[in-house]
């Protein structure tokens, strides 16, 4: 830190990514990427000139790509947000309504905590239960803007929409945020909320189901004030804040619902094939609704499967919060890595037995 950096943010404790190491080619299950290539049709879209456009700004409205995903989901235009990842999204909607205070689960995307730190903001954090459920009702009476993730990371779980809307209707003085980062991989959406209440927030991510991660895009659904406040926020920060390929990659990634069925489907499949094999070894996984499975078992406490996997190179995600301390996000890979994520399971756990 240098002398000049801001002494009101010298206590921020930054987000820390899942590791990226470089010393050997590693099966990557670490942070919950697709392990499928983007469409077709976003290849064709960018080889096909795209590249020489790039002298221009992108549009700042992102007419073609809000238009793209209104229809998609028959919404409106003027209910679409994008920004560059859901990330930024998020950071956006801290700013723009946590003045008041954010409350959210004390076991859930690790960013919540950064953006409230960077803002200053106050806040309330919602313990799960023993067993990692969410109670929406523990939200009730939490002044200010209220932030979750449905299904939730890192454990996988949902609450149901019929919760959500009690939420929302129950609290009409907060913005209620729902994180569906992974909604697409068997979740229930709490996108029909927006035509009926002015107070809700659905943010979506291109990253995880639409093989994008690498180009930074993330939308929001809202009534047209909540868009509006999003886009005053951006236009006082980054007007061209999706850069121009990054579009093109989302209007044709949105629109190939073939191959998003397809991929989507594979993961799915290959999740609850990989709890059973967990199961089968003694481990205790969590009924995941996304790409990755939350695990735990009771001869490989703490970071001991983390290393032994990574020794395997294979990397997996361990946090060192002491609630979840025992267990491992595992994110669902191809059939063929995750034929050699068991059998490395098998070797290690073969080991510690010994
Ligand atoms: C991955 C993730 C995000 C961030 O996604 P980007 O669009 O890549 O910024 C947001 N929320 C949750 C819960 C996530 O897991």
């Amino acid at each position: 830190m240098s002398v000049f950096f801001s002494q009101k943010l010298a206590a921020l404790k930054p987000y820390v990514p899942g590791e990226q190491p470089t010393d050997k080619n590693y099966i990557k299950l670490n942070t919950n990427e697709s392990p499928f290539p983007p469409s077709e049709k976003v290849k064709e879209v960018i080889n096909a000139g795209a590249i020489d456009d790039l002298r221009l700004y992108s549009d700042p409205d992102l007419n073609a790509l809000c238009s793209a995903i209104a229809e998609y989901y028959d919404v409106d235009k003027a209910q679409v947000f994008c920004g560059n990842g859901s990330d930024e999204v998020l950071s956006f909607a801290f700013l723009a309504w946590g003045c008041n205070g954010v409350a959210f689960p004390d076991i859930s995307y690790g960013f919540y905590p950064v953006f409230a730190d960077l803002y200053g903001l106050q806040t309330n954090i919602v313990p799960l239960n023993e067993d990692f459920t969410l109670d929406l009702k523990d939200f009730n009476g939490k002044a200010g803007f209220i932030v979750f993730a449905n299904p939730n990371a890192p454990t996988g779980l949902t609450v149901s929409t019929n919760e959500i809307e009690e939420l929302v209707a129950s609290n009409p003085d907060s913005v209620v945020l729902v994180d569906e980062a992974y909604v697409d991989f068997g979740a229930e959406t709490a996108l029909p909320l927006i035509n009926k209440y002015s107070n809700i927030l659905v943010v979506r991510t291109f990253s995880k189901s639409r093989q994008l991660a690498g180009a930074r895009l993330g939308y929001a659904f809202g009534c047209k004030e909540l868009i509006e406040d999003l886009n005053r926020i951006k236009f006082s920060f980054n007007p061209y804040n999706v850069n121009r390929l990054t579009a093109l990659a989302g209007i044709e990634a949105i629109n190939d619902n073939v191959w998003f069925k397809e991929c989507s489907d594979k993961i799915v499949n290959t999740r609850e094939a990989l709890k059973t094999a967990l199961k089968q070894r003694g481990f205790y996984v969590t009924d995941s609704k996304t790409n990755f499975v939350f695990a735990s078992h009771p001869l490989l406490p703490k970071d001991a499967l983390y290393k032994g996997l990574k020794q395997n190179g294979i990397l997996i995600r361990h946090f060192n919060n002491p609630k979840i301390v025992n267990f491992n996000r595992i994110t669902i890979g191809t059939d063929t890595e995750t034929e050699r994520l068991i059998e490395a399971i098998d070797r290690i756990l073969e080991e510690v037995r010994k």
